[in-house]
């Protein structure tokens, strides 16, 4: 009839994932099965000591310490927290761990004792994997220890009254198999509990079931193509563990594909770049600050470092400009960059480039994750939206989360009954199926990659004597991407300064959570419900710019 509706969901235009039909199928069963392609190469590589872990090396290790903790009494169900930089040995906890059932939940290194014992009273874990040096900050839960590296004995007597059980070293040595007892596990158990504040309120639990990271690992492995490369790739690894964009990809999906991976602790400029040349790395996966680093000091780092073997930049957790884009394709001709979009609560997937002729639609974020339908809802009035025109992007596939744990309210007005994931995010997607993200509705704001939830900081300042009310909001930054900002209302007769502010939150929270800008109003405006106004206080903060 030569007239078309405008479509109401849009489908993925890239090829289906096979899903394993077997409903006890675990993610860990999963990936040992796809890794025989890296055969008896280095899986994981310190970059800083040139200790590796062989595929064969990484199995092994992970069915020690399997038996291990199930000799120890983990069942399936129990919750293992894990604090601890990049490592090698990251892998290997997630993998053993959800290889029993049991359930993995990843804190940031740099969060405070305080803030890491906020998720261990929400997650309730019974036992914790750490480092050494990290060790003191579970000191005031009473948690049965791991120690990731390092001397009991020494370690003890540093961090005084924990409980230490034990050393990976020794748990990875153990006899395999002995009293290794393995619940049935369902492809809808939980496995992972990242945590994220989704669009609005505090940080919560994320529960990712073993089918939903099969789903990733299997939309890795098809985006990289890399499934019958022999492992010739070679993967840095500096973007963190703890967070889905590291989980996913070098936690899981890339030992999954059979590359190698070369594992940062933590970011260093100086590290990354030396590691890429000694390694020979062809893959570099970052977030936005560090490419505009990559940008700004082009001209140094080409004198200083052979980049050449690098085939493809991977950017996401943040949006990337196109300036940026083309300034990094100017800098180096050689390089392809890719785009990534995702959010803890699907896994990590959502959209993607997978060529440099995508990437060249700029500021796309790419077409949607194979297997997965998007719909764009008008925010106000809830209806369907077609092609170019801007709502909120709504996902749906086989990573998209149970839902937060222990939250039956967050859960319900973040995923519909029909298993839509309200991402948060504004997009439009045009008539060729790219999704642009244009703006964020959600409260959420990204400092470096990092989540900052504006409600825990306004929690904060709420608490403080001469504060009568507050609100927090992002403040855009062309480094960063965006900071923390707070406006204050003072109590009558307060001369608080905007300094005593910052200093107030600064000493309770992680560095990346830092307030870097205050104002001080006369009132926060609300809209009749109560909820803070937060794009007009953000029109107001950037009018001046
Ligand atoms: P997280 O759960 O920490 O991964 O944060 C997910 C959020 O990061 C998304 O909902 C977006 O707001 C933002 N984000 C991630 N990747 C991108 C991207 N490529 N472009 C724009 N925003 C992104």
């Amino acid at each position: 009839s030569g007239f078309q509706r405008p479509t109401a969901t849009f489908h993925s235009k890239r090829q289906p994932i096979p899903l394993p039909p077997n409903p006890n199928l675990d993610i860990t069963t999963f990936i040992s099965s796809r890794a025989h392609h890296g055969g008896d190469a280095p899986a994981f590589i310190d970059a800083a000591t040139g200790r590796y872990l062989t595929f064969p090396d990484v199995f092994r290790s992970v069915d020690s310490l399997s038996a291990a903790l199930s000799s120890m009494g983990i069942r399936k169900g129990d919750v293992i927290l894990l604090l601890s930089p990049n490592s090698i040995f990251f892998p290997i906890v997630c993998l053993s761990v959800m290889s029993l059932g049991a359930i993995i939940t990843t804190t940031n290194p740099l969060n405070t004792a305080n803030e890491i014992g906020k998720q261990a009273a929400d997650s309730r874990p019974v036992l914790a994997f750490t480092t050494q040096q990290l060790a003191p900050k579970l000191a005031g839960l009473s948690l049965p220890i791991v120690l990731i590296d390092g001397e009991e004995a020494k370690t003890a007597s540093v961090a005084g009254k924990m409980r230490i059980v034990g050393t990976l070293e020794k748990l990875m040595n153990a006899e395999a198999g002995e009293k290794l007892v393995r619940d049935r596990i369902s492809q809808n158990d939980t496995a992972t509990l990242l945590y994220s504040s989704g669009t609005t309120g505090a940080s919560k639990g994320v529960a990712s079931s073993h089918r939903n990271l099969i789903a990733m690992v299997q939309t890795v492995i098809n985006r990289f193509n890399l499934d019958d490369t022999n492992s010739s790739h070679r993967f840095i690894c500096t973007v963190p563990m703890f967070h889905i964009y590291g989980l996913a990809a070098f936690a899981t999906g890339i030992l999954a594909t059979g590359s190698s991976v070369i594992v940062l602790s933590k970011f260093d400029l100086h590290e990354m770049l030396s590691s890429i040349e000694k390694y020979k790395a062809t893959y570099l996966p970052l977030v936005p600050p560090i490419l505009i680093a990559l940008v700004n000091g082009a001209s140094q780092i080409r004198s200083k470092y052979d980049l050449s073997s690098l085939q493809s930049v991977l950017s996401g957790g943040a949006p990337l400009s196109r300036e940026v884009i083309e300034g990094f394709l100017e800098k180096y001709p050689r390089v392809t960059i890719l785009q990534g979009y995702g959010l803890t609560e699907s896994a990590g997937t959502g959209a993607s480039t997978d060529t440099l002729e995508e990437s060249r639609r700029y500021g796309t974020a790419g077409l949607l994750s194979p297997s997965m339908e998007a719909m764009v809802v008008d925010p106000d009035s809830g209806a369907r939206l077609g092609v170019n025109q801007t709502g909120e992007l709504w996902l749906k596939g086989p990573t998209v989360m149970k839902g937060y744990f222990g939250k039956v309210e967050a859960t319900s007005s973040t995923l519909s009954s029909e298993g839509w994931l309200r991402t948060g995010d504004l997009c439009y997607i045009d008539e060729d199926g790219f999704i642009f993200i244009v703006d964020r509705l959600k409260e959420l704001i990204k400092y470096k990659g990092y989540q900052v939830p504006p409600a825990e900081l306004e929690g904060l300042l709420l608490t403080h004597p001469e504060v009568a009310d507050a609100a927090v909001i992002p403040f855009p930054d062309k480094e960063v991407g965006q900071y923390p900002m707070a406006y204050v209302v003072r109590k009558g007769g307060s001369r608080l300064s905007e300094g005593a502010v910052m200093e107030f939150v600064a000493k309770q929270v992680a560095s990346y959570k830092r307030i870097r800008r205050v104002a001080f109003i006369d009132s926060i405006p609300k809209n009749p419900s109560g909820k803070i106004l937060r794009k007009d206080l953000i029109q107001l903060a950037t009018s001046k710019l």
